[in-house]
């Protein structure tokens, strides 16, 4: 890509100009592999947040102390610049001007584009409770919202004050806050507007063995009940109850940031719908990718959809004609002591239900499998068959009557130990690395060195393990079936 120097208005003649707005993880995955093609195009892109992009599933991990800040850096500054990418850092795109093709900044600058992708990514949402913001809009001074390093780094500055929190939201994202502020030895209480903690992603029996889990870390949940009004006793319920703390968490959900798309008079739902190529329904030159995009009346909301379609984007802009067919999600908590893992929506999903509890031992599995493959799943409490079970799914494998059992049961099936993921399977989700890029590796200091897999939230270490200790064995060839 050629280098460019300044913020021009005006067309450039030869070279098609793609201008992205977001510089989050979508973003850096989309230019990473734009870099990598070689594709004839001049890149600009505008992020918000201040710096190069950064691994915004570790943040969680900075706030329990368990990963330095500092790491969560995807590229230096320099990388830009030096792959001809020009990066406008903490300056908002406030409008597009689609007939102009231009957009333009909250500093007023202007920028052109002949493509324009979107990827600006979700925003908290916030739940109606009286107090929660100021009137001059600003959340209270006690209230925190936690999406960006930003959140985190004020997060962390309230800590050295606060003896008890209340984190509002009990799903991925307020379990690891809760789990992290217990770490630090903060005392909290998790409320949860629906029946049971994670209620997007799994039942009542797997949501009761949760909740014992996080009760035995020392978190106090408080199930089907609503937060109504922060005032400066704390926070009322609507149970009448008043949770006393010096600060309060919000993480009840999250929606796409569309507005710079509504506004610009693209077509938005939920999210901005796209077509299969990954581009807007309203516009041929504007794309959408990542947390901010719906394909087929679903938006994600998880890192490897928006990885996946940063790939298959980038190929297109070079040529490619790859279609987009959706993701299959595997979801983990990163969180210390509470093991976590959700493949696709095992709720909403049809097929033959394989369950097994052990809540005494914190332990649940659940397998919903239809016409032999697993269609999606639950573990809590034991994720060292997830290595296989994720292989399982991706590859839509076609299971033996009794294997859905053997995998949920104590039983190891026999071989599992030795099992060898085929190349592209991606085993750490943090970094991104794939069983391929670890089995090149001589062991695991040096997959630590070169790769930085089990960094992070680490829960990927015995698949690692399992990888390494498979080097010499060839991939197994795995039957796979369409959807
Ligand atoms: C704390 C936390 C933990 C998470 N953990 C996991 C996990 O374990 N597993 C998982 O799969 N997913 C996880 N997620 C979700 C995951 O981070 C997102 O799915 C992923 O980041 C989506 O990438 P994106 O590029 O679409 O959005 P983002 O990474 O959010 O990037 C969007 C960027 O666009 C910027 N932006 C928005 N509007 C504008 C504008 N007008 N002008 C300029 N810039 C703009 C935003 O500020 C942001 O920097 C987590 C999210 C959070 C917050």
């Amino acid at each position: 890509m050629r280098a460019m120097t300044a913020v021009k208005v005006g067309r450039r003649e030869h070279v098609e100009s793609l201008v992205v707005i977001g510089n989050g993880m979508a973003a850096i995955r989309l230019v990473e592999e734009l870099v990598r093609r070689k594709a004839p195009l001049q890149v600009t892109v505008i992020g918000d947040e201040p710096g190069p992009a950064y691994n915004r599933i570790l943040l969680s991990a900075v706030l329990e102390g368990s990963h330095p800040a500092t790491e969560l850096r995807l590229k230096d500054l320099g990388w830009y610049a030096e792959n001809g990418v020009e990066l406008i850092s903490g300056t908002r795109v406030a409008r597009i001007d689609r007939g102009e093709r231009v957009v333009w900044l909250a500093d007023e600058r202007v920028v052109p584009y002949d493509r324009l992708v979107l990827a600006t990514g979700s925003v908290a949402a916030l739940p109606p409770i009286r107090g929660l913001v100021t009137a001059d809009g600003e959340l209270s001074p006690r209230v925190h919202a936690f999406r960006s390093m930003a959140d985190c780094t004020a997060l962390l500055a309230a800590l050295p004050a606060a003896r008890r929190a209340v984190v509002v939201g009990g799903g991925l994202l307020g379990l690891q806050v809760a789990r992290a502020l217990g770490v630090r030895g903060v005392e909290v209480d998790l409320v949860e507007a629906a029946p049971h903690l994670l209620a997007s992603h799994i039942g009542q029996p797997a949501g009761t063995v949760l909740r014992r889990s996080v009760e035995a870390l020392g978190c106090e949940v408080y199930p089907e009940t609503r937060a109504v009004k922060l005032t400066d006793e704390g926070l009322r319920l609507d149970t009448g109850y008043l949770l006393r703390a010096d600060l309060f968490v919000i993480t009840a959900g999250a929606r796409p940031a569309t507005s710079l798309a509504i506004s610009a008079g693209l077509f938005v739902r939920r999210g901005v719908v796209v077509d299969d190529t990954l581009t807007t329904v309203s516009d041929e030159r504007i794309h959408a990718i990542g947390d901010c995009a719906e394909y087929r009346g679903r938006t994600s909301g998880f890192v490897s959809p928006a990885w996946e379609q940063a790939g298959l984007l980038a190929a297109r802009l070079c040529g490619g004609s790859e279609r987009y067919e959706g993701s299959r999600v595997v979801a983990r908590l990163r969180a210390s002591d509470l093991e976590v893992a959700v493949l696709g929506d095992p709720e909403g999903t049809a097929g033959d239900v394989v369950e097994v509890a052990n809540p005494v031992r914190g332990s649940y599995r659940k397998l919903v499998v239809r016409d032999g493959v697993v269609q999606a799943a639950v573990l809590l409490g034991d994720l060292s068959r997830i290595g296989l079970l994720t292989q399982l799914y991706d590859r839509r494998t076609v299971l033996g009557e009794g294997e859905p059992g053997q995998l949920i049961l104590g039983k190891r099936p026999p071989g599992e130990g030795t099992v060898t993921l085929p190349d592209d399977v991606e085993v750490c989700a943090c970094v991104g690395v794939s069983a391929g890029r670890i089995r090149a590796c001589a062991g695991l200091a040096e997959v630590v060195g070169q790769t930085r897999a089990t960094t992070g939230c680490g829960g990927c270490a015995g698949t690692v393990r399992m990888v390494l200790a498979s080097r010499r064995v060839r991939p197994a060839p795995v039957a796979a079936v369409g959807q």
